[in-house]
């Protein structure tokens, strides 16, 4: 993370607005943003403030971890913590101004006897069968006395808009909607508000589309990419016909070839995967990836004519939809694993 890492992250932040702005118009302006893991890996601190300069007001991390590393919340902004509250989160949790998203009866419990007075957000578990209480449980009475900001379910299937589970869902919210037991109502992660215009509600909380990320065909054109790698050159070398390349000699040169080696590896999440299929690119010249990725260093061959030497830059293809079709990683994995030996660079390109 320190400034002379020869490791960067560009990260675009009229892309990363942009994005927010795009989703924020698709659902009519009920917006938010998940920023769990630190922000998809991007940084949630930074992601947070040029969102709240957007105009974002609501928020979602998943735990009171991820609340005190945010630091200080702006007045005006919400924040919510999707797992929850244990009672080892209570004296912290009383003491900020973000609130738990209740998921079970022993988290309702337990808001009642230390802060029943103060507002909170409550999952319920409309088929997923992940976080939440039961529509039994929600229809129970279990509910009443508390002070309910945003009543929450969350969609398993949202990226395959013909899966029939979203309808169920969908039916099984407009229920919990018609009872009015909360101020908003939110059902939509990314892939949820691209679906149809049924399933914003009041708040929709995307996460990966804000990263570029996308969730459904129709996102894509409309949702820009945020982030993108460049590496250091370390070394550069020429290597002979026969020679072989990397761990388990994977790679064996068909003629004589120039290569560089650059600082990036699959501790920097540029996984083993991309072997034989990613590539680095040097003022707009593709050169592939050659023999195994190791844990921080990759080799790339050098098309003729390309003057390369120590300490160049190159940009490391990461584009999240191609990069998950080559590596069978999903895109939320692809970001979430960028490790922490990167310099991030928030930028205007
Ligand atoms: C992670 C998460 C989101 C965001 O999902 P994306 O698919 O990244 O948009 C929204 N709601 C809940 C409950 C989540 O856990």
């Amino acid at each position: 993370m320190n400034g002379s890492s020869s490791l960067r992250l560009y990260l675009d932040i009229s892309a990363l607005v942009g994005n927010w702005n795009v989703l924020n118009r698709i659902t009519a302006g009920a917006c938010g943003a998940a920023i769990k893991a630190n922000g998809y890996g991007l940084g949630a601190q930074s992601v947070k403030t040029y969102l709240a300069q957007a105009g974002c007001r609501d928020f979602f991390v998943s735990s009171w971890d991820e609340v005190r590393r945010l630091g200080s919340l702006d007045s005006g902004l919400s924040l919510s913590v999707l797992h929850g509250l244990r009672e080892e989160d209570l004296s912290y949790a009383l003491s900020v101004n973000a609130r738990p998203v209740l998921c079970s009866p022993s988290m309702i419990q337990r808001w009642k006897n230390y802060a029943a007075d103060r507002p909170c957000d409550v999952m319920v578990d409309t088929g997923m069968n992940r976080l939440g209480l039961t529509m039994e449980q929600a229809a129970s009475g279990l509910l009443e006395g508390l002070k309910i900001e945003n009543m929450l379910s969350h969609l398993a299937c949202a990226d395959e808009p013909d899966h029939p589970l979203n309808q169920k869902q969908l039916i099984q919210f407009q229920i919990l909607f018609t009872k009015k037991q909360a101020k908003r109502y939110s059902l939509a992660n990314s892939a949820g508000l691209f679906l149809d215009s049924a399933y914003h509600f009041d708040l929709a909380r995307p996460g990966l589309a804000l990263y570029g990320g996308i969730p459904s065909p129709k996102a894509e054109g409309v949702i820009k990419p945020v982030v993108s790698l460049s590496a250091q050159v370390i070394q550069v070398k020429d290597v002979t016909k026969g020679d072989s390349i990397g761990y388990g000699a994977c790679f064996t040169a068909s003629e004589k070839m120039r290569v560089a080696i650059l600082h990036i590896g699959y501790a920097d999440g540029y996984w083993r995967a991309f072997f034989q299929k990613g590539q680095a690119v040097k003022e707009g010249v593709p050169c592939p990836v050659v023999g195994r990725i190791s844990m921080d260093m990759i080799t790339v061959a050098l098309p003729e004519g390309l003057a390369v030497q120590e300490g160049d830059w190159f940009s490391v293809d990461f584009a999240l939809q191609k990069a998950a079709e080559q590596t069978g990683l999903s895109q939320y994995e692809l970001l979430t694993s960028l490790g922490d030996r990167y310099q991030s660079i928030w930028h205007h390109p």
